[in-house]
């Protein structure tokens, strides 16, 4: 019987790769992957062979794809999905055939495995019990400091993602809305050779941004607002919409 099945890949560390991704590689009727080339890239060094048809699905096709893609799994074919890396759907292509895989009542199931988001929180230190995971800091100042400011009462564990180039205005922002004393981590190059976690507060993990910049791959991991803060910040919020009422 056909269907899809999504599929975690490597973060980093190739041996992070499942039994369960392995077998579907082999046995896939269709492999669905971001970016073709590394995943035959993988595949070599899973020591794998793809006997599959595999598809070009990323971000740019992976409306129009996804029908296509679910007639063959409706004519019985199993139809993988498989990223660059880490979780399909999260911050990558996959949402699009999951959608249309429901609304067709074609069968669709996952084979887990790494994702950045759970593997930074789980090593950050910071409370695991209750977390938000907001992607990527948007890169513009403006749209950056409306996001931020939009979470300066949130109390649940906050993960971003984010890029080594812009991590140094990101951190001073952070600074600015959150305030310096917040706690936090910094998990870069998570899984591989150079993995880094840098945990304390804001004020002091950007000075090691400043002196050390990180670079590679990164997850920001901020703590929750307390009680005191997020009175705080729901007190400033109803200012900023007074504020912007009069503008
Ligand atoms: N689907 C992926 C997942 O499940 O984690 C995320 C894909 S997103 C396009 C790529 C971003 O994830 C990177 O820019 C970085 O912020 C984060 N990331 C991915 N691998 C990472 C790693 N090994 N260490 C730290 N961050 C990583």
């Amino acid at each position: 019987k056909g269907m899809v099945v999504l599929a975690a890949t490597p973060i980093g560390n190739t041996s992070d790769a499942s039994v369960r991704l392995m077998g579907l590689l082999e046995s896939s009727d269709i492999v669905a992957a971001e970016d073709t080339r590394r995943l035959f890239d993988l595949a070599r060094r899973l020591g794998v062979h793809v006997t599959g048809r595999v598809v070009a699905y990323h971000d740019h096709n992976e409306r129009n794809k996804a029908d296509s893609l679910l007639d063959e799994a409706e004519s019985g074919s199993t139809v993988l999905v498989v990223s660059d890396a880490g979780m399909p759907t999260i911050n990558d292509p996959g949402l699009a055939i999951v959608r249309r895989a429901i609304e067709r009542s074609i069968p669709v199931t996952c084979a887990p495995g790494p994702s950045a988001v759970l593997d930074a929180l789980a090593l950050s230190g910071l409370p695991t019990d209750r977390f938000c995971y907001e992607g990527f800091v948007p890169r513009k100042h403006s749209e950056r400091m409306k996001k931020l400011r939009m979470l300066a009462m949130e109390m649940r564990t906050i993960v971003f993602y984010e890029a080594p180039h812009r991590i140094e205005e990101t951190m001073n922002d952070m600074e600015e809305v959150f305030g310096g004393e917040r706690l936090m981590a910094l998990a870069r190059e998570l899984t591989k050779d150079f993995e880094e976690v840098r945990r304390g507060t804001i004020h002091e993990i950007r000075q090691t941004v400043l002196n050390d910049p990180p670079r590679g791959e990164i997850v920001l991991v901020i703590a929750g607002a307390s009680d005191d803060e997020a009175i705080q910040a729901m007190g400033s919020r109803v200012l900023t919409v007074d504020d912007m009422a009069e503008m």
